[in-house]
């Protein structure tokens, strides 16, 4: 009751409740955190709550911090193709907000409408259109956070070169909220390509999808926003589901789906159409002819809640390969599975051009077999193919940091809690996220 009354002497009474505390301003977030920081009490940051490793459930005695008030987005900043935007605006208002001065933010994901800023900084959203902008990282032109022990460290200045000591915002990137609080973001923006076309394509076999996807990125690189692969399991839950009775768009006989983007003003439609007559050994496709076409293409990807909700248990996985090296390491995959004694259903998908596949595997539990099973059947195989990641976008929370070993070695592992002391002696930040080497 205590520390509720001290924070509520910082933010006001009617932002404290039941241990969650809404700072409005950067000056009350530093309070906040140099009172949590002097008092040893362990405070988990939450922005859009849309995170994928279960890293914003605060535990019994955990300070819940939520960015919700933080949302002030400033003037756009026309001529350096910037905007200062607050922790906690929602990733879609910021698009819409870049989009009134004929700018874009490049990132983009299917929790737009829910995910924030800060939460795509502390995890490094990746999303679909990395391959043309890169993610939050490249996306990021300066930032403000505030450290455990309430100190603000403030890089806003949006310089494209600053080579005068350590570029320290970058260690924020990523970081899960374990070493600051981000409390305000300089977006880096770019023109806004004016029109958008897409096109699902139907493949016969993985190989003849990888060769489109080399052909488009090599032909195609500076107005390509997006391929997507989609497996046939995912594609067909996912369509089925949204469009029950209606024909779908491609039917769903076939192995592989690539949604296939173009943004190149005017001149989109026909590109689009000149890059798919480009494409050998495209089986099946629908181009979207109006924009409400496209939408449901692209629906239809961003549906994984659907799959969320078809199994009494569903676990989801994010790892990073060499695109060449998906087709082997998937068939390892489902063999692993297939001889698990509860039957499983793999559904695949992913950003085909990042070598990032997500899988989400549904099953039952029951007759002791749980989790690890699954789990040694995905990360197992991902051992014998080399470079890969046990996280290609989302993070390690409390769902991968077990896993962390695969993808980091001890030295790694060791900077990392090196980082975390130095800038959190307390050890207050979301200390329920452990980086362990084996
Ligand atoms: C339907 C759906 C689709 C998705 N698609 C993608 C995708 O394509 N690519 C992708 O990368 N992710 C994707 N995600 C995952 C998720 O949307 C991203 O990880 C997103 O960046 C999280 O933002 P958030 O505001 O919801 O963060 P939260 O879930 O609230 O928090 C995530 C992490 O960031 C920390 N954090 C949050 N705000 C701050 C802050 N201000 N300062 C410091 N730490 C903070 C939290 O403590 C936690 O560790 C998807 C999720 C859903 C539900």
């Amino acid at each position: 009751m205590k520390i509720e009354s001290a924070l509520a002497d910082i933010v006001g009474a009617t932002h404290v409740f039941d241990l969650t505390v809404r700072p409005g301003s950067t000056e009350e977030v530093a309070r906040c955190l140099a009172l949590l920081s002097h008092e040893k009490m362990p405070v988990v940051t939450v922005g859009g709550r849309t995170g994928l490793v279960d890293a914003t459930r605060a535990e019994d005695g955990q300070v819940t911090l939520s960015t919700e008030r933080l949302t002030g987005l400033h003037p756009v900043d026309v001529e350096r193709r910037q905007v200062l935007c607050g922790a906690g605006a929602k990733l879609e208002a910021v698009q819409d907000w870049a989009g009134r001065k004929g700018l874009r933010f490049g990132v983009d994901l299917g929790a737009r409408g829910s995910c924030t800023i800060g939460g795509n900084v502390a995890t490094n959203a990746g999303g679909s259109r990395v391959l043309r902008y890169g993610m939050m990282r490249q996306n990021i032109a300066g930032l403000e956070v505030v450290l455990a022990d309430g100190t603000v460290l403030s890089d806003l200045r949006g310089l494209p070169k600053n080579n005068a000591g350590y570029d320290l915002k970058q260690i924020f990137v990523g970081s899960e909220g374990t070493l600051g609080v981000v409390t305000q973001a300089l977006l880096q923006l770019a023109p806004s390509p004016g029109a958008s076309a897409s096109a699902l394509l139907a493949f016969a076999s993985f190989d003849a999808a990888m060769k489109a996807a080399d052909t488009l990125r090599s032909r195609y690189a500076q107005v390509l926003s997006a391929v997507e692969i989609m497996w046939r399991s995912y594609y067909a839950r996912t369509a089925r589901a949204l469009l029950k009775d209606a024909p779908l768009p491609v039917s769903d006989e076939h192995p592989i789906y690539l949604l296939v983007q173009i943004e190149a003003g005017e001149e989109t439609n026909d590109l689009l159409l000149a890059a798919l007559e480009a494409l050998d050994g495209v089986a099946d496709g629908a181009v979207a002819q109006t924009a409400a076409q496209e939408a449901a293409l692209w629906a239809i990807r961003d549906a994984s809640e659907i799959i969320e909700h078809s199994h009494p248990r569903v676990l989801s996985f994010d790892v990073s390969l060499r695109p060449g090296d998906f087709a082997q390491y998937l068939v390892k995959v489902e063999v692993a599975l297939a001889r698990l004694p509860n039957p499983s259903t793999l559904y695949s998908f992913g950003h085909l051009c990042d070598g990032n596949v997500h899988f989400m595997i549904g099953y039952e539990p029951s007759g002791g077999q749980g989790d690890e099973a699954i789990e040694h059947c995905v990360y197992g195989p991902l051992a014998d193919v080399q470079p890969s990641s046990i996280s290609a976008e989302h993070g390690i929370g409390r769902e991968k940091m077990h896993h962390l070993w695969r993808s980091r070695d001890a030295a790694e592992i060791d900077v990392m809690n090196r980082l975390r002391r130095a800038l959190d002696p307390a050890g207050i930040l979301n200390p329920h996220i452990r980086f362990e080497a084996l």
